[in-house]
């Protein structure tokens, strides 16, 4: 019957493309679409981009002798050809598919649809840059209600190939047949129906491995019932019309919703599209001599380098990274199987010599014989990315240069992350312990589904995403938590992967506590907890606590900040600064801190900033009794009234700036002068008016009055910038003269001071002209005063179109430039930097941006304007330094802009520096590299 229905199909084939199917050679100028892999390789590792990782990697493998079951690639440009064409493929795609399958058959020596020996394959995913989960994957395909009989009477083992035949009937219903959990059901539909089926037969919640032949066979029944009710289809029987249909699905899934908030997450451009892999199958699931399992060639969640992995008996891969049943250490094998554990041993240390990296893979032994089916790059914390790439400098694997690319600069930051407080944690009772999965310190208000999360997140709340197990749906929820916390499912389930390279902390596999997802319940040790109430975890350890337990800093925050002899000795601290030594060593463009105190100032310094590319002013006069100064400058209606009131200033703007280049021994500061609109510093509701009122002697009815005269529509349009200095040329005297006074102050005490005066907001020569003036008549003033000769410049924001389209002229008269893009995107895209966050999420989802334009530089629009303002800048006065000071600075995609353009610095929050620092490193070094 089955050599029936294969017959049919090789007919209707052959009117469909003329050609004797299984032999149709290319006819000349057809494009490959299909690279085959095993016996023959046509692809390699290099070929991501075609094949996709997977699919490049699987030749790689096989060039390298490696056992991979043989098998074939549909390339990306059919899944772009696809989405092109309607969802249709090129005419040609079903004839080389054809000549892959039976590429296959003949390896193997079976055939796909025969009765006697049916060949099976996988059809899976296989993106360029991996997305572990995101997509779909069909296993077993090639079986119906004939080739199983097949297949149970030539294994002689009908639970077996019952078991395949269920398992596929589920992946096929849920990926190609969309048979999903619905929004009101928490649980898979199939999942359901096992589970009904379990408790109907055997009483309770029994291992799916203990199912028998029989139970199996009534599955497949019940999986197809389910199918027809759900999708109103019949299962289709054609092993060819399966795969042509999992091969849509996978194509059809790079478009799913998991994907598109993965790639958006992840900056993966959707014209990249996936390739789809068939591979034959082999078999974990035949009994005890076999089983599946996903490693590690060195642990990914804190750098060790061991052997880490896991691996179920008697499984298919699948049931490894869905965390359905908590899977073994990948050690435990050694006892179980020495010979399969040697093998795997042998493999990870040829994976780690080729690649020269950390490989993740996939295996699957089948009667004791390993077999490979994946290997990538394993995803990894940053504390791993830290320890891997200085292990494999100093084993020479690597050098130096490959050792800074190889920690992702937007995850360095989670290596300053907090970590439970030592004190605190011995003090908290651990209620559950679990596998460490993400390193670091989570508390949170507990949430058990991703919808619920996100909202709670929305609002304000840290929340801890609890789950039973983690699926790829959860992805918005976890983007959303700041840990996550699963009952069941091990180290190297899909969600654990994304979780760790997210930087999430998370703990997985707590098998004690146990989740109510219908009562939005937790239960653990005879306690509830409830949706909203508080828990912790610590994913370095995998310890889960109840309520909030204290953190403390990291070790290279304790060691660089608070001078902690004991952290500073840590491997950790000591990597650290190894890594940002190679980062000076690398870098161009060096890094400086946007800083408004000496305590920042102190703190960018020691994380290895070499200078201040902005201190706002304006944040200095909010602190205690300063405001009511200024607020009477602000009231006052003469220049001598005005002028007194800034007396009153003058010297805590002296004192902050003298604590400021104390802090910074030496480095330059940049300082800008007053820049928001006035209305900012008064207040706003009538009792707050009538208070200060009080306070300093004005009539509130003044107040009220100077509060609407200084009202504006636009007010980051208006009266801001150095347009307040030339109306009240004596608050630029005030600011020049403390500068001066500090900087007087200071030298005089041996300490070298570097101050560049900043005026903001510029967009005519004269502009800065005038501002120029004043601050030299201040600098005259102070240094015959001081009897000092002071060393200072006086430069421009470049942050309003005008300024940069003539940079010429204005560099005539500015010294440096400092590139204030978070307002020249604002005018630029003319799109108010405060209001954005209406509509923005939108114009993201429709990808009319690809990133938010305040965050990540829009290099097309905003980046010309840099371009220009550097290339006239430099025309005119070719030494102008130049730096960027908008949010930007701190932001690795654009760091890389700024070096292709040249700038000499970028300035970003203390914290952001060691970022900053590491993506100028790799900026500077991919340039040097495509040179
Ligand atoms: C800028 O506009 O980029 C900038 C640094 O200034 P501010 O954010 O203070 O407007
Ligand atoms: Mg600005």
């Amino acid at each position: 019957m089955a050599k029936t229905s294969a017959r049919k199909t090789a007919a209707k084939r052959g009117t469909r493309s003329s050609k004797p199917a299984s032999r149709a050679p290319r006819a000349a100028g057809d494009k490959k679409f299909v690279y085959l892999f095993g016996r023959q390789t046509d692809g390699n590792g290099a070929m991501k981009a075609l094949l996709g990782g997977k699919g490049a990697n699987l030749g790689e493998m096989c060039r390298i002798g490696l056992p991979v079951p043989p098998g074939f690639t549909i390339t990306t440009e059919v899944c772009t050809y696809y989405y092109a064409n309607k969802r249709s493929y090129p005419p040609v795609l079903r004839a080389q598919m054809d000549a892959g399958i039976a590429s296959i058959e003949r390896q193997t020596g079976k055939k796909f649809g025969d009765l006697k020996n049916p060949l099976l394959v996988s059809v899976r995913s296989g993106a360029r840059d991996s997305m572990p989960g995101m997509m779909d994957t069909i296993l077993n395909l090639g079986l119906n209600d004939q080739t199983v009989e097949a297949l149970a009477a030539r294994t002689g083992n009908p639970r077996f190939a019952w078991d395949c035949y269920r398992r596929f009937v589920q992946m096929y219903g849920d990926v190609v047949l969309g048979v999903q959990k619905r929004a009101d059901e928490d649980h898979d539909p199939f999942e359901t129906v096992i589970h009904g089926l379990k408790h109907e037969r055997h009483r309770q919640d029994v291992e799916d491995t203990t199912l028998t032949a029989d139970d199996l066979k009534e599955l497949v029944a019940r999986f197809k019932a389910l199918i027809k009710e759900r999708a109103g289809k019949q299962f289709p029987n054609s092993p060819w019309d399966q795969l042509m249909g999992a091969v849509g699905a996978v194509f059809g899934s790079w478009m799913n919703d998991r994907a598109i908030v993965y790639r958006r997450k992840y900056n993966i451009p959707t014209e990249w599209g996936t390739a789809v892999n068939v591979q034959a199958m082999v078999y974990g699931n035949t009994g005890d001599r076999s089983g599946s399992g996903v490693a590690f060639t060195r642990n990914p969640a804190n750098g060790a380098k061991e052997f880490y992995g896991e691996f179920l008996i008697n499984a298919q891969g699948e049931d490894v990274v869905a965390g359905v049943r908590t899977p073994e250490p990948v050690s435990e094998l050694k006892a179980q199987m020495p010979k399969a554990y040697a093998e795997l041993e042998r493999i990870r240390q040829t994976l780690e010599k080729h690649f020269k990296d950390v490989q993740d893979f996939e295996f699957t032994i089948e009667d004791g014989v390993v077999y490979m089916l994946q290997t990538r790059n394993g995803k990894r914390t940053a504390m791993a990315a830290l320890k891997f790439s200085m292990d494999m400098y100093r084993e020479k694997l690597i050098d130096w240069k490959t050792a800074v690319m190889r920690n992702p600069a937007d995850q360095l930051e989670q290596l300053l992350a907090p970590v439970f407080d030592a004190a605190e944690a011995a003090k908290a009772k651990a209620i559950a312990t679990g596998l460490p999965a993400g390193p670091g310190a989570a508390s949170g208000q507990i949430y058990l589904n991703a919808d619920r999360a996100v909202a709670a997140a929305e609002k304000g709340q840290k929340v801890l995403l609890v789950r039973i197990e983690t699926s790829p749906e959860d992805l918005r929820g976890m983007i959303a938590a700041e840990g996550i916390l699963t009952a069941r499912g091990g180290v190297s389930s899909h969600a654990a992967l994304v979780a760790r390279q997210m930087g999430k902390v998370c703990v997985c596999g707590a098998a004690a506590i146990e989740v109510d997802y219908q009562a939005r319940v937790v239960k653990v040790e005879g306690r509830s907890f409830k949706e909203g109430d508080w828990m912790s975890i610590d994913g370095t350890a995998g310890k889960v606590y109840a309520g909030q337990v204290k953190t403390a800093p990291s070790e290279i925050v304790a060691g660089l900040i608070h001078g902690d002899a004991a952290a500073k000795k840590t491997e950790k601290f000591k990597n650290f600064q190894q890594l940002m030594k190679w980062c000076s060593d690398a870098s161009r463009m060096s890094v400086r801190t946007n800083a408004d105190t000496p305590e920042q100032a102190a703190n960018a310094v020691a994380f290895g900033a070499i200078g201040i590319g902005l201190t706002r002013t304006e944040h200095m006069f909010f602190e205690g009794d300063r405001i009511d100064a200024m607020r009477e400058m602000i009231l006052a209606e003469t220049e001598d009234a005005r002028k007194a009131a800034l007396a009153k200033l003058l010297p805590y703007q002296r004192e902050d700036f003298a604590g400021i280049f104390r802090a910074l021994h030496g480095y330059p500061a940049t300082i800008r002068f007053l820049d928001p609109p006035l209305h900012e510093f008064l207040p706003h509701t009538t009792e707050q008016q009538a208070e200060l009122s009080k306070k300093i002697g004005v009539p509130a009815a003044r107040i009220h009055q100077r509060v609407e005269q200084l009202h504006e529509f636009n007010p980051m349009l208006g009266f801001r910038g150095c347009r307040l200095g030339i109306g009240y040329p004596e608050i630029s005297a005030m600011q020049a003269r403390a500068v001066f006074e500090a900087a007087a102050q200071v030298q005089k005490e041996g300490i070298k001071v570097r101050p560049e005066i900043m005026i903001p907001l510029v967009g005519f020569k004269k502009e800065l002209d005038l501002q120029i003036e004043v601050v030299h008549q201040a600098a005259r003033e102070v240094q015959a005063e001081q009897k000092v000769k002071l060393n200072y410049m006086v430069g421009t924001m470049i942050e309003i179109p005008r300024g940069a389209l003539t940079a010429d002229e204005i560099a005539q008269s500015a010294e440096f430039f400092s590139f204030g893009t978070n307002d020249l995107t604002q005018t630029g895209l003319g799109m108010s930097r405060d209001d954005s966050g209406s509509f923005l999420p939108q114009y993201a989802e429709l990808e009319i941006v690809k990133k938010n334009p305040f965050a990540t530089i829009d290099t097309t629009g905003v980046g010309q304007l840099v371009e220009i303002a550097v290339t006239k800048g430099r025309a005119t006065r070719p030494n102008l330094k130049l730096g960027i000071c908008g949010e930007h600075g701190g932001d690795p995609a654009s760091i890389q802009f700024f070096e292709k353009v040249g700038l000499d610095y970028v300035s970003c929050s203390p914290y952001r520096v060691p970022v900053a620092r590491l993506a100028a490193a790799q900026a500077a070094l991919q340039a040097k590299a495509g040179d």
